[in-house]
């Protein structure tokens, strides 16, 4: 990167592939024409603090967003180049995705001994605990699908690799969304006329933590709040009139 350039950052909304791309190279301006694979990838972390120990427990998710954006030819041919010429690491997240796939045939072999014994216990008639047993096995298959899907990002995640120098001046942030809020993205633009130009192309869709959208998505935020709040309070009063209810004579 040049001295004096500085990286731009550009709030869009909408999804990736809905964005507005000028037909200037994001590497040196010039006119652009051959399209490159862009790809990120994100970590999604999803803790949340225990009850009784503080530790956070949970898990995390790997998730894998590229764009096609079109390059010089110069540039094109240096981002071939590179590529050939690096030899990406076995990734560390191999040993993610054998876990998530551990833990999603064990929940399929739990699935599958359930649906196994209700296979069994039919034919003596529906009982309680058939119902029990289908509850199980349909929330253990819900669990494997999950870490399959999860299995199946962080490969695609392992397998990803890092931006070269030429790619990396097209740099985008994970997706970001508040509630009640549209989905909307950071761009990290390294060249100044392109950054201008991706500026000018996606105008009508810039996101601001000010704007109308954000102001009226906090406004949302604090009424869910309140009517959350009040009904809890229902529910109480609820609850202490049939308590009352069922002490009175
Ligand atoms: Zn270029």
């Amino acid at each position: 990167m040049n001295e004096t350039e500085q990286v731009t950052l550009v709030r869009v909304r909408g999804r990736l592939r809905d964005i507005a791309l000028p037909s200037r190279c994001p590497a040196c301006g010039a006119a652009a024409g051959v399209p490159l694979r862009v790809e990120r990838v994100f970590v999604r972390e999803h803790r949340r603090q225990g009850v009784i120990t503080h530790t956070t427990r949970g898990v995390t998710t790997y998730h894998v967003a590229s764009i096609s954006v079109p390059f010089c030819t110069a540039c094109a041919a240096r981002h071939m180049a590179e590529r050939a010429a690096t030899e990406s690491p076995p990734s560390p997240l191999r040993t993610t995705v054998a876990m998530y796939g551990v833990v999603a045939l064990v929940a399929l072999a739990a699935a599958l001994v359930f649906a196994a014994f209700i296979w069994n216990e039919i034919a003596g008639g529906w009982r309680p605990t058939l119902t029990f047993a289908a509850a199980i096995a349909s929330g253990c298959a819900v669990f494997a699908g999950w870490f399959v899907v999860q299995a199946v990002n962080a490969w695609r995640a392992s397998t990803t690799p890092p931006p070269t120098s030429i790619t990396a001046a097209f740099d985008f942030g994970d997706r970001q969304m508040r509630r009640f809020e549209p989905e909307w993205r950071e761009y990290r633009l390294r060249n100044a006329g392109y950054a201008r130009a991706f500026t000018q192309a996606n105008a009508a869709r810039l996101w601001d933590d000010e704007g109308p959208l954000a102001l009226r998505a906090a406004r949302f935020r604090r009424i869910a709040g309140s009517l959350r709040i009040a009904a809890a309070a229902a529910l109480i009063v609820v609850f202490v009139l049939l308590v009352l209810q069922a002490g009175a004579p």
